[in-house]
């Protein structure tokens, strides 16, 4: 089975079949756990810390203990209004309600959630591809405690004793759930990086995979290239990295195609994903809703937010990710889908990039630059006005494109000027007539060699474009600009024509 990333229609990815040829479409919708950036957990006034000393942050309140009651933290609600007004959501009154279940990292043996009146209903989040994949929730809920298993795998089975910590239990969650739109592995990777950007933006997480804020299950199916019904998915967890992600779709794909090739039938279940193994195992059955016998909180009266409170947060909302990129790439005239606007948004360079631009700087350029020239620290510190002065010594020729990145380190290490450190450098202007000379003098040197420029195919002319351009570089100790020499080369191959 082969991985296409050749797009159908547009939009949609495929798989095809090694052995029947068939093509078949990837189905994902992601579910996401992130954990807010509060100070105190949901319903007491107990640290929200990682890595503390095990049961340290802990209250007769998250350890469920007989008679105590939760008292909503407003924070909370602050947080999680202001990540579903960023991922578009409509914010409804809520209520809160018990999740049933038993499980040894949950003191209360039910879990507070938001079931069937959740905060945030029916969002979107645009992907930098373009891609609008539709949010159908995002909802308050409270983290449970974490079990550790000792001995053997690390899993349950086999081991030798559990040890559990509460520090987790009751520390403020928002679940993200993603409709069915991500059509590829690759596609779900960026999704989380566009949500993790949001929640970074927006101070709603700190989303950090590797310490457990932000936990990913992936809803996965396959259906025929063409069907429109989807097909019966298994939810795939214990993904604690983009790499597992990735690759935990693509291995219950070609599962499923597997089995529905021969003719069986996919069992809607949850699957563990088995990092080491590379491959997903059967888990429980998935439960239905009415395995959970919800009910409503009787603890806790219903959420109702004021139209006042919601059109604060709206008004304070900082730039998202997806603004900026737009507003970046209408001003540098490129595509809103161009790598390095996505890269220079990331690096959060998009504010440099605008002020260099709007300092006269070439747009194009200017991005070049941030994409290729500006990953490490202190770039965000480079002045816009002497940037873009950078950028008109390139552009004017009297710095080549190689000067120019060097000269940027050095404005980045320093703060000082393009044209003093160029100066230092040694990077002079090059005389255009002392590069037509150079140029003359080589093709006379040459002639067998300039004869085949002039006159072979495109592959030997490509090979000698090289030949000479590694000449003229040698003889003019790498000064010249690599497109003025295309050009020379270019025009006195016309004239010899
Ligand atoms: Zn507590
Ligand atoms: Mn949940």
């Amino acid at each position: 089975m082969t991985l296409t990333h050749e797009p159908i229609e547009g939009e949609h990815f495929i798989v095809v079949s090694e052995t029947t040829g068939e093509s078949w479409e990837i189905v994902v919708g992601l579910e996401v756990h992130c954990e807010l950036a509060t100070v105190t957990k949901l319903f007491c006034g107990c640290p929200n810390m990682f890595g503390d000393e095990p049961n340290t942050n802990v209250c007769p309140v998250c350890l469920g203990l007989p008679g105590s009651l939760p008292v909503l933290n407003h924070n909370v609600v602050e947080l999680a209004i202001r990540l579903g007004r960023a991922l578009h959501c409509t914010v409804e009154p809520s209520v809160f309600a018990r999740k049933n279940y038993f499980y040894p990292d949950m003191p209360k043996d039910y879990q507070v959630s938001q079931f069937d009146k959740p905060i945030n209903v029916d969002g979107w989040l645009d992907l930098p591809d373009g891609t609008r994949v539709g949010i159908e929730r995002a909802h308050i809920e409270e983290d449970t405690g974490k079990n550790t298993h000792a001995g053997g795998s690390g899993r349950i089975h086999g081991a030798d004793y559990s040890l559990v910590d509460y520090n987790r239990a009751g520390v403020p969650l928002v679940e993200i759930v993603g409709r069915p739109h991500i059509r590829h592995p690759e596609q779900a990777k960026t999704y989380i990086d566009e949500l993790r950007a949001i929640l970074l933006t927006t101070g709603a997480s700190d989303a950090k995979m590797e310490e457990g804020s932000l936990r990913v299950d992936a809803n996965v199916s396959v259906r025929r290239v063409g069907d429109t019904a989807l097909g019966t998915r298994c939810e795939v967890k214990n993904l604690n990295s983009l790499r597992s992600l990735g690759r935990a779709i693509e291995y219950e794909a070609r599962r499923q195609v597997d089995l529905l090739e021969t003719g069986e039938r996919i069992k809607q279940e949850t699957r563990h994903w088995d990092e080491g193994a590379g491959r997903t195992r059967a888990g429980r059955s998935k439960e239905e809703a009415q395995d959970y016998r919800y009910f409503q909180e009787p603890d806790l009266v219903p959420l109702a937010p004021s139209a006042e409170w919601i059109a604060a947060i709206d008004a304070a909302m900082p730039p998202l990710p997806a603004a900026r990129r737009d507003a970046l790439a209408s001003s540098a005239g490129v595509a809103v889908t161009e790598t390095s606007v996505v890269i220079a948004v990331q690096r959060d360079l998009d504010q440099l990039a605008l002020a260099t631009i709007a300092a006269g700087g070439d747009g194009k350029r200017v991005l070049t630059h941030v994409e290729h020239n500006l990953s490490g620290d202190g770039a965000t510190d480079l002045n816009p006005a002497t940037f873009a002065q950078l950028v008109s010594l390139e552009l004017g020729g009297q710095l080549t494109a190689t000067q120019a990145k060097t000269v940027l380190a050095e404005m980045v290490t320093s703060g000082r000027a393009p044209d003093v450190i160029a100066a230092e450098l040694g990077f002079e202007a090059m005389d255009s007539s002392e590069l037509e000379g150079i140029v003359d003098g080589l093709i006379a040197e040459s002639p067998d060699e300039w004869a085949d420029f002039c006159t072979g195919d495109d592959k030997k002319r490509g090979k000698l474009q090289g030949f000479f351009t590694g000449k003229i570089m040698k003889a003019t100790k790498g000064q010249a600009d690599g497109k003025a020499v295309a050009a020379l080369l270019e025009s006195r191959r016309a004239e010899s024509l």
